[in-house]
């Protein structure tokens, strides 16, 4: 068996997801010599481990742009698709990575502590441990790291404060927010494709599928023209994707908490899948069911609703958010397996500060995708992929800039990231009109 000598390396991406395959690109084209580890075997993030297969929100900018023309070009499996497949995501980003000669993947190695050093009194983080199978370990020494987990794990070990839950009004002056604080997060997820036969019969009439979202059946994305109002009732043999079952998990933090989760949603599931089943379709549940909200990484700045609301632009934005509040709310959903409920409140346009990527107190790190600095409400906002991939793709340019001067991110001037994600390019602006 290969042994794995300690590595040394500029930038340390940790996840291979929708925010860390962007932020380990970005970096790599900033000159920096980077390391990207993934604890899946595959990458991806979502697409593989929980099917979410298109893109909600915008704008798609710089590497996610370059993504989604690969996946259109060479990875979709016909012409015009809404959404793609899972191994479509895996080669289009396998194939974007293998451009980059600054970039080592390493899959099936997961970070399970942090190393710390003292510098004048402060944490700094300089690197991690990774397991690459039980009780084997190796060191990744960085000079920056980019928590990209989504669970904001990494920064958690580093003593970061995280954040759980639903803030309180008085916490963060958000009108939509709880008199008190709680720890219930968005609704978990089991996606699934389901695929119709040829020669399946079209599902009873007036029979929805009670656990999808909104209607039932209804074949969001289909592989092919959007189908018609007629094709939702008998959907014409192809591909679907459904959004499946949404429970409640009391922690997703917690692994028993997501095999309860998982248990409840299979059971919920029952009944919808013997129907697809007898009518002839084939059912493809994603590997495991989705989480859309874990810890969020408390930093130097917390994005909130009123951010959201009010449009706000910081001289620091590094990524440009367009995306409505989709809470998801748990409370709603236990009884109506999969209902989504909104705010309705109109949203903007606003920018992700630098200073959101920045945890407080601690050195060596940025943080990225669906567990930055923001309350729940925001973060129901900006999780999606375009949005975290931005983030990504700053956090990338900032290690690279941070490894470059030897100088913590925090010391960085946000003017000069911004710079260089413009060559890259990364959309800037507010409006999407301006070059
Ligand atoms: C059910 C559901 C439906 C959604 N629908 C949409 C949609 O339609 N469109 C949209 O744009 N967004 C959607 N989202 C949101 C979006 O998918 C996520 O918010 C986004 O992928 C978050 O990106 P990320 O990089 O933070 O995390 P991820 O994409 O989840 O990537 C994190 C990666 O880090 C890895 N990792 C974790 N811990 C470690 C560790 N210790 N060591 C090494 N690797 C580790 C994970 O294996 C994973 O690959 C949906 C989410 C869910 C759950």
């Amino acid at each position: 068996m290969a042994h794995h000598d300690d590595l040394t390396t500029d930038v340390l991406v940790v996840g291979a997801g929708a925010s860390g395959l962007p932020a380990a690109i970005a970096a790599a084209r900033a000159g920096a010599k980077v390391t990207l580890i993934e604890e899946d075997p595959v990458i991806g993030g979502a697409p593989s481990d929980y099917y979410v297969c298109l893109f909600y929100g915008a704008p798609i900018t710089g590497v996610l742009k370059e993504l989604e023309d690969l996946l259109k070009a060479k990875y979709s499996p016909v012409p015009g698709a809404q959404f793609f497949l899972p191994s479509g995501f895996q080669r289009a980003w396998a194939e974007l990575l293998s451009r980059e000669p600054n970039i080592q993947l390493i899959t099936g190695a997961r970070a399970t502590d942090v190393r710390i050093e003292d510098r004048k009194g402060k944490s700094s983080v300089t690197g991690i441990s990774v397991e690459v199978m039980p009780g084997r370990h190796f060191a990744i020494d960085s000079k920056v790291t980019i928590d990209c987990t989504g669970s904001g794990i990494v920064s958690i070990m580093a003593g970061c404060t995280a954040m759980y839950g639903r803030d309180a009004k008085a916490d963060f002056g958000e009108p939509n927010a709880p008199e008190k604080s709680d720890d219930r997060v968005q609704a978990v997820t089991w996606m699934y494709f389901i695929q119709k036969l040829p020669g399946a019969k079209p599902l009873p009439a007036g029979r929805k599928v009670g656990v999808s979202v909104n209607t039932g059946i209804r074949p969001r994305g289909h592989l092919g023209p959007w189908p018609s109002e007629e094709a939702e009732s008998a959907p014409d043999p192809g591909l679907y994707l459904q959004w499946g079952c949404a429970v409640r998990c009391r922690d997703t933090r917690d692994p028993v908490e997501l095999s309860r989760a998982h248990q409840e949603a299979y059971k919920a599931m029952e009944g919808d899948h013997a129907l697809l089943r007898e009518n002839g379709y084939m059912i493809y549940l994603a590997p495991r069911i989705g989480v859309r909200e874990a810890s969020r990484i408390l930093g130097e700045h917390v994005i909130t609703e009123n951010d959201i609301t009010h449009s706000v632009f910081p001289d620091d934005t590094i990524a440009v958010a367009d995306y409505g509040f989709d809470d998801w709310r748990p409370h709603r959903v236990s009884e109506e397996c999969g209902n989504v409920d909104e705010f309705g409140a109109a949203t903007a346009r606003y920018g992700i500060p630098y200073r959101a990527l920045i945890p407080q107190g601690v050195d060596g790190i940025l943080v990225a995708g669906k567990c930055m600095s923001g309350t729940h409400i925001a973060q129901s906002s900006f999780r999606v992929m375009p949005i975290v991939a931005s983030a990504g793709q700053a956090a990338g340019v900032a290690a690279a800039l941070s490894a470059k001067y030897n100088l913590q991110p925090r010391a960085l001037d946000p003017e000069e990231i911004r710079a260089l994600l413009r060559t890259q390019p990364q959309h800037l602006q507010l409006s999407f009109d301006e070059a």
